[in-house]
């Protein structure tokens, strides 16, 4: 693995905790700890790409069921009404979670630039560690 990747890694996993833990007043995002090297050893297991996004529950906007979207590509179509989407429609719909499709549970997911985008950026399974990212260029913009 390049040592570039690694330090990647690094920033997702500090990203991940420093989004876990309550907001701290002055904790820029600058100030990520790059000597740390407590992730050489971590078992690491992630996708990134729109394509590879984890399954995801949305909420239906007409009767509030779960819908399952099983793929980026797929339709959303809700098991209890009427209610149909393209995927194109993802952001108009209520993100409840997204699912660990290694171990089926629910994912942490969170955004790096709201301000630029309207879908999770990133997701992370407590359980197993599994990760998926976005898109990786946000990297370069720190
Ligand atoms: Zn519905
Ligand atoms: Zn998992």
């Amino acid at each position: 693995m390049s040592s570039a990747l690694r330090a990647l890694f690094r920033t997702l996993k500090t990203a991940g905790q420093r989004v876990a833990k309550p907001l701290q007043r002055g904790d820029g995002p600058n100030k990520f700890d790059l000597s740390s090297v407590d992730t050489a050893t971590t078992t690491y297991e992630g996708d990134d790409g729109w394509a590879k996004r984890p399954p995801a529950t949305l909420e239906c906007p007409r009767c509030g069921s779960d819908i399952l979207q099983h793929n980026a590509r797929d339709s959303i179509d809700c098991p209890r009404c009427v209610a149909e989407f393209e995927y194109e429609e993802f952001t108009d719909l209520e993100l409840l979670h997204l699912t660990c499709p290694i171990c089926g549970s629910r994912m942490l997911h969170g955004q790096r630039h709201p301000e630029q985008f309207d879908i999770p950026e990133w997701a992370t399974c407590n359980a197993c560690r599994y990760h998926w990212e976005f898109k990786h260029s946000y990297v370069g913009d720190r």
